[in-house]
C-alpha cells in the first residue's frame, strides 16, 4: 500500500466528508514557499497551510532555536514555575502592542485562545458582582474555533449548525463586508448599527462582551470591513461597559499589513486572541492578551475567583521558542509584506475581467468566481501546483512572507489562465 492508500485505511481528516473528498496527497518536504510531494511535484503554499506559516517552511532559523530549546529545557509545568522564552516572548510581543495589553496567558491554539478570553470576561463580570452579564454579541460570518465557547460565539458562521442547540446565548450583529466598486457598503452599515442598538436597547445590561475578527473575516470568505466601522461598533458598545474581545488569530503577525489588525482600527481591546502565525507555523501555541483591569479583578484571597483554566501543555518551551525567533523575523519582514500587497493589488488588477469582488488588505487578497467552477479549479490550481483551498465561491491568496515577487507573479498568470480557460469551456 502506498502512504496515501495506508491513510485513508487509518486516519479521519479535519473538516473534511471522507466519502467524497479525493485522494490525500502525502507531502515529503517543504522549504520556503513550497512543499513536495512524494514524486517531488511541489505546490507553492499559497495559503500559508492553514495560514500559520508565515515566514514559509522549514526556516532554519526556527528550526535551530527549536533544536536550542529541547536540548536545554523542553517542558515544565506552567504553574508554579517559568522560564525565559515564555518571558521574553511577552516581553518582545508587549514592545508591538498598546502599552494597556500587559497580561498574558498562555494556550494552545486559536480555539483555545478565544475560549480562555470568553471565559475570563464571564468570570470578570461574576466577580466584579455583575453575574447578570452572560450574554456575548457576536458578528454573522465570524468564525473563533472548533471548540464549545468559539462554536458559540461563531454560531452565524455556518460551520457548526449541528452543535446549535448546546450553545450559550449569543446576539449576531449582521456584517457589512465590502471590496472594491462596492456602492452599498454605507448602506448595510446603517442597517449593521440599527441591528445592533436594538439588541443594546433590549439587552444591553445583560452583555458581557463581543468577539470578532477585527478588519477582516477569515473563514468565511476573506470578508473585509471599513475600520471605521469597527471603530463605531465598538464606541457604541463600549458606552454599555460591554468588553471588547479581538480575535486577532488569522489577523495578527503582519497579516493586514501592519503588526496587529488593531493598528489600522485604532482600538485597544480588553482582550487580544493571538496564535497561527505565532510560532511561524512549527508548533501549536496561543496568548490571550489581557489588561490589568481585568487581571486585578481575580485577585483575592479565595482561589475561587483566580482563573481556573489551564493546558498540558501551557507555555511550552520549545513553542515558545520558536515564537520567540518567529517574532524577530517578523521584525525583519516589513519590507516583503508591503510587497506582497502591491504585488496583490497588480495581481487582482490582471483577474479583474474573469473574476468579481476583488479584495485586498495587507498580504490577503481575495476574489469570488462562479460557485460552478469551484470543483474544476481545485484541481486544474493543484496540477498547476498552486496550493489554493476556496472558501465557498472564494478564492483567497495568504501567502509566506518569504515568497519571491517572481513566484507570486507567476502564480496570479496562472490562476488568470485557469479562471479563463475553466469558464470559457464550462
Ligand atoms: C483559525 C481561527 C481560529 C481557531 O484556531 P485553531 O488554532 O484552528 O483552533 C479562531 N479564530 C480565527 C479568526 C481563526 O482564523
Amino acid at each position: 500500500m502506498n502512504l496515501s492508500e495506508r491513510d485513508n485505511k487509518i486516519i479521519w481528516h479535519p473538516f473534511t466528508q471522507a466519502k467524497t473528498a479525493g485522494r490525500v496527497i502525502p507531502i515529503k518536504r517543504a522549504s520556503g514557499a513550497y512543499i513536495y510531494d512524494e514524486n517531488d511535484k511541489r505546490y507553492l503554499d499559497l495559503i500559508s497551510s492553514w495560514w500559520v506559516n508565515i515566514h514559509g517552511h522549514g526556516n532554519k532559523r526556527i528550526a535551530e532555536s527549536i533544536y536550542e530549546q529541547s536540548m536545554k529545557l523542553e517542558h515544565v509545568i506552567f504553574a508554579g514555575f517559568t522560564h525565559e522564552p515564555a518571558v521574553k516572548l511577552c516581553e518582545g510581543l508587549q514592545k508591538i502592542l498598546p502599552d494597556s495589553l500587559c497580561k498574558f496567558f498562555f494556550s494552545d491554539n486559536g480555539s483555545t485562545a478565544v475560549e480562555v478570553a470568553i471565559k475570563m470576561a464571564y468570570q470578570y463580570w461574576k466577580n466584579v458582582g455583575k453575574s447578570e452579564k452572560k450574554i456575548f454579541l457576536s458578528f454573522d460570518g465570524g468564525y473563533h474555533g472548533d471548540t464549545f465557547g468559539a462554536m458559540a460565539v461563531g454560531a452565524k458562521s455556518g460551520f457548526h449548525d449541528q452543535f446549535k442547540d448546546l450553545f450559550f446565548t449569543v446576539l449576531s450583529v449582521p456584517y457589512p463586508d465590502t471590496w472594491g466598486g462596492d456602492d452599498e457598503v454605507a448602506e448595510k452599515e446603517l442597517n449593521a448599527i440599527k441591528v445592533l442598538e436594538e439588541y443594546l436597547d433590549q439587552y444591553g445590561d445583560n452583555i458581557a462582551a463581543i468577539v470578532l475578527e477585527p478588519l477582516i473575516q477569515g473563514a468565511s470568505g476573506m470578508r473585509i470591513a471599513r475600520p471605521e466601522f469597527i471603530r463605531k461598533v465598538i464606541d457604541i458598545v463600549r458606552s454599555f461597559g460591554i468588553l471588547v474581545i479581538f480575535d486577532e488569530v488569522m489577523t495578527g503577525f503582519g497579516r493586514t499589513g501592519t503588526f496587529f489588525a488593531l493598528e489600522q482600527i485604532g482600538i485597544t481591546p480588553d482582550f487580544l486572541c493571538l496564535s497561527k502565525g505565532i510560532t511561524g507555523g512549527f508548533l501549536p501555541l496561543a496568548l490571550t492578551v489581557t489588561t490589568l483591569d481585568i487581571y486585578n479583578a481575580f485577585l483575592g484571597n479565595d482561589f475561587k475567583v483566580a482563573f481556573a483554566h489551564g493546558h498540558s501543555y501551557t507555555a511550552n518551551p520549545i513553542a515558545c521558542a520558536a515564537a520567540v525567533t518567529s517574532l524577530e523575523l517578523l521584525l525583519e519582514a516589513k519590507d516583503s509584506i508591503d510587497t506582497i500587497n502591491s504585488l496583490h493589488v497588480d495581481g487582482l488588477d490582471l483577474l479583474r475581467s474573469v473574476v468579481t469582488r476583488t479584495r485586498s488588505i495587507g498580504t490577503i487578497a481575495a476574489f469570488d468566481v462562479r460557485q460552478d467552477i469551484i470543483p474544476h479549479l481545485k484541481i486544474r490550481f493543484l496540477d498547476a501546483g498552486l496550493l489554493l483551498r476556496p472558501l465557498g465561491s472564494t478564492i483567497y491568496l495568504l501567502p509566506p512572507y518569504c515568497i519571491s515577487d517572481d513566484d507570486l507573479k507567476q502564480a496570479y498568470r496562472t490562476i488568470f489562465e485557469i479562471v479563463d480557460t475553466t469558464l470559457s469551456r464550462a
